[in-house]
């Protein structure tokens, strides 16, 4: 594509939004104040050679409001209207609709705005925003461990394969958890491309962000294997280690997005439908103040996240600290008998006191001495600062 490394910054213009990294969040807001706003330049600034880099994203779509994902829809390049989960003692299929958006997609959405001159990149340049004093930066650089977030850890390796033969997967697995439990929950999570083409991916949600990937390579080898999709090329790889926050108490303040601003869903540690919601509402705000209102609208919108998510959170910390690594898988096991809207609710955050209720009561998968011990966040951060001190993290 046209994605030409242009000469640095030198203009400091009112109509121009600067955003480091051409990431995700980055491309998406761009993206999305340029279609709102008619009048106005971005210019992104990307370390590596190239933007959008080399990913896969999913989301259910209803994360995402249908207005913002009728826009996205140059984005998605696969659309399935239910999945599975599969638990030793529960299989089960949601009617709810599950999208896929890939960095082929990404770049294809932003080319025609590259193309107009509307958006500019620099592509093999490194920045901070400090470098650009009195400027409206937004800070698209990607995860940083942080001293005032911590984390659970989910972690993937995955591979698209090509199979001789139909493989036979109608729909994602988004969860096939009747794997052996190791190093915490443990599923695969299968994306079928077409009849023969699959996205096969290893999952872990645990204590540490410790990747072993040929450990983990020859878990993949077994499972095709028992699936009966062993005669299969591989088309290509993928790897990743996401935060599932547990607690945080990180400044509201700064203008950073994405997984930089700690703007993932603590539930899955994706960042697709936030990071499509700021980009609108950093759109609306340069609609209404210009782009110098930007940084501004990121704070709010953290502050709302920040709260929107604290239910989660308290979920996480239940997970990670209360429930035994080995029998974690119970607690989604449970979790995915609960009735659809409940299960639709909970990933677009739009949970009612009583579906919050209806998670936590009952028999607990828990026990109730961890569960009261890890209630309150603010507890839970002391007592990680006493016993790890402020650089020290559980991984
Ligand atoms: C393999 C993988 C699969 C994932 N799948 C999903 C999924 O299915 N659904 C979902 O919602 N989430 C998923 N995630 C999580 C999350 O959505 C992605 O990590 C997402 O790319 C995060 O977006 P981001 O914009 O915050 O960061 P990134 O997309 O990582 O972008 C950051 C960009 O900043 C650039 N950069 C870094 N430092 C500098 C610097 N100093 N100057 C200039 N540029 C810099 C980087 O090169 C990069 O291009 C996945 C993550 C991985 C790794």
């Amino acid at each position: 594509m046209a994605a030409q490394a242009q000469s640095p910054v030198t203009v400091t213009s009112e109509r121009e939004l600067l955003i480091l990294g051409a990431g995700l969040s980055g491309l998406l807001t761009a993206w999305r104040v340029l279609d709102v706003n008619p009048d106005v330049t971005v210019r992104v600034i990307e370390q590596s050679g190239r933007i959008a880099g080399d990913h896969t994203w999913s989301f259910n779509d209803s994360d995402i409001t249908p207005e913002l994902l009728a826009w996205l829809a140059p984005f998605i390049a696969h659309r399935w209207d239910r999945y599975d989960v599969r638990f030793p003692r529960r299989e089960r299929t949601l009617n709810i609709g599950y999208c896929t958006g890939g960095s082929e997609g990404l770049r294809a959405s932003v080319a025609p705005l590259i193309e107009s001159g509307r958006l500019v990149l620099e592509l093999g340049r490194t920045a901070a925003p400090e470098d650009f004093p009195g400027r409206a930066v937004l800070d698209a650089r990607g995860y940083e461990l942080r001293d005032d977030e911590l984390p659970g850890w989910q972690k993937f390796v995955g591979r698209v394969i090509k199979t001789a033969e139909p493989h036979g997967v109608k729909h994602p697995v988004i969860m096939d958890a009747t794997v052996e439990q190791v190093d915490g929950y443990r599923f695969f999570y299968l994306l079928p491309y077409s009849e023969t083409e699959m996205l096969v991916e290893d999952t872990y949600f645990s204590d540490s962000s410790n990747l072993s990937e040929n450990e983990i390579g020859a878990r993949i080898d077994d499972y095709i294997r028992d699936k009966g999709w062993s005669d299969h090329r591989v088309l290509r790889s993928e790897k990743g280690v996401l935060p599932m926050m547990m607690a945080t108490d990180r400044d509201e303040r700064s203008a950073q997005i994405g997984l930089r601003g700690g703007f993932a869903v603590a539930a899955t540690g994706f960042t697709v439908p936030h990071a499509v919601e700021l980009a609108d509402v950093v759109a609306q705000a340069v609609k209404r103040g210009g782009v110098v209102a930007a940084p501004g609208a990121v704070a709010d919108f953290r502050r709302v996240h920040l709260r929107r998510e604290r239910y989660a959170r308290l979920l996480n910390r239940m997970f990670f600290r209360a429930a035994s690594p080995e029998k974690r898988y119970i607690v989604l096991q449970r979790f995915y008998g609960l009735r659809e809207g409940l299960i639709r609710r909970f990933y677009r955050n739009g949970l009612t006191l009583r579906d919050k209720a209806r998670i936590l009561i009952g028999k607990p998968p828990v026990p109730v001495n961890k569960a009261i011990a890890n209630m309150s966040e603010t507890a839970f951060i002391r007592r990680h600062r006493r016993t790890k001190g402020p650089h020290e993290h559980s991984s």
